[in-house]
């Protein structure tokens, strides 16, 4: 009889792990069922995107159907409330799932570290949904200026300059000048602040085209405060550790992420920032039926530092989740993940971006930019979305 493999999230990780099973396992060998809170797939390394209103929200959605088409894969939309792996179900809201094989790819949660006021009084941007919700809330700013004049109401703050933080403060400098024209607000009134609490911005990456990147920013009127932890966050306040206050209306917070609750809440063994432990076959520590996959895991590399939440980490763990899970069915030997690593690129805005491929090809500015579209184009032909919305 075939094993039911149910899949929570179409995500990166829980879309390419149902496409490729989906290619290796028969209607005999396994019946596939995807669960999503959308009928859509979010590509949400874009969401800088249309959070400052450069592309629409549905530029990086992929509708669902239209992937899955007429492929042996059942998609239920709903929303995952809990798990529990001693019975084999999952708890939708309409509904309850049993299971034989479970993979969880659940993505990430926002990390607020416990700073005061900081989730009360800040935007995240982990989803179209919150996306549109900046975009708007930036452009009631300039609309309501005319009227109240706080040049608060002028002032954007991003909490962390890692890549997401980053990405979106790029964005923001090359919209903010629309919106200056269009709304007839003076130039100089506007101030788009990067606060990161590291001794540099995107900590880790490659220190040439860190500077690049900075200089890049900078010259779009980016104001770097660096080394500078966000502390409190209260309504029109964002309070540093320098003791600087940095009053308001926006503060977007780019901080970092977490695992999810229902995996910490169904008792799969997590890491101290709730993100799931696996063994090298991607299945929950002492779990053989049960994956936990994309952002929501916590896997070290050979060199012992854990693998960043990337995108092009998550497709290859779903590829190799789904390996396993027609092995374990075929009773045949299991892969271990051993993921190819192509490098990162961020972008600066809608023109520039930096790239770090390898140690000799470091491409930044109009070059890097196009690589990265390239990448995005790669992506979407592999899930069978380039022509499809
Ligand atoms: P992150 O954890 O990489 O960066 C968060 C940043 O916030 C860090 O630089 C950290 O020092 C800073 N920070 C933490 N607490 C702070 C505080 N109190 N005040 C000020 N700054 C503070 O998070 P992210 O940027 O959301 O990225 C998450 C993951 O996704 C990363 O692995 C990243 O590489 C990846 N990502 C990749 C891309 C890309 O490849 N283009 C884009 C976005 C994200």
């Amino acid at each position: 009889m075939a094993k039911k493999v149910v899949i929570l999230g179409a995500g990166y990780a829980g879309l390419y792990c149902a496409l490729e099973l989906n290619k290796l396992a028969t209607s005999q060998d396994a019946e596939i069922i995807l669960v999503n809170k959308h009928d859509y797939h979010q590509l949400i390394t874009q969401l800088h995107e249309p959070a400052v209103g450069a592309k629409n929200p549905e530029d990086i959605t992929v509708s669902l159907n239209a992937v899955l088409g007429a492929k042996p894969i059942k998609f239920v939309k709903d929303i995952v409330v809990s798990i529990n792996k001693e019975a084999k179900t999952v708890e939708l809201g309409n509904t309850t799932l049993s299971y034989d094989y479970l993979v969880v790819a659940l993505g990430s949660e926002t990390e607020f570290f416990g700073i005061p006021g900081l989730k009360e009084y800040s935007f995240t941007m982990k989803s179209v949904n919150q996306a549109t919700r900046i975009r708007e809330h930036i452009e009631k700013c300039f609309e309501n200026y005319a009227k109240e004049k706080r040049d608060s109401m002028l002032t954007f703050v991003v909490g962390g300059a890692g890549f997401s933080g980053v990405e979106l403060v790029g964005e923001l400098a090359d919209k903010l000048p629309e919106l200056t024209a269009k709304y007839n607000v003076p130039k100089d009134k506007v101030k788009i602040y990067s606060v990161e609490a590291a001794p540099s911005i995107m900590p880790g990456f490659d220190p040439e085209l860190v500077e690049f990147a900075k200089k890049s920013l900078e010259d779009r009127g980016v104001k770097f405060s660096i080394g500078t932890p966000v502390v409190q966050v209260e309504p029109g306040k964002v309070h540093l550790k320098s003791g600087d206050v940095i009053e308001t209306d926006t503060m977007i917070w780019t901080g970092g992420v977490r695992g999810v609750q229902q995996v910490i809440d169904a008792g799969f063994e997590t890491e101290p920032r709730g993100r799931a432990k696996v063994d090298e076959h991607m299945r929950a520590l002492g779990h053989h039926d049960v994956w936990i996959i994309g952002d929501a895991c916590f896997v070290l590399s050979p060199e012992g530092r854990p693998y960043p939440p990337t995108g092009q980490i998550s497709t290859q763990m779903g590829e190799n989740a789904a390996v396993n899970i027609y092995s374990t069915i075929k009773h045949m030997k299991l892969e271990k993940f051993e993921p190819h690593l192509y490098g990162a690129v961020a972008s600066l805005g809608r023109k520039e971006a930096v790239a770090n491929l390898s140690p000799k090809f470091k491409p930044k500015g109009w070059v890097a930019y196009r690589i990265k579209d390239a990448s995005k184009m790669r992506y979407l032909s592999s899930i069978g979305a380039l022509f499809k919305k």
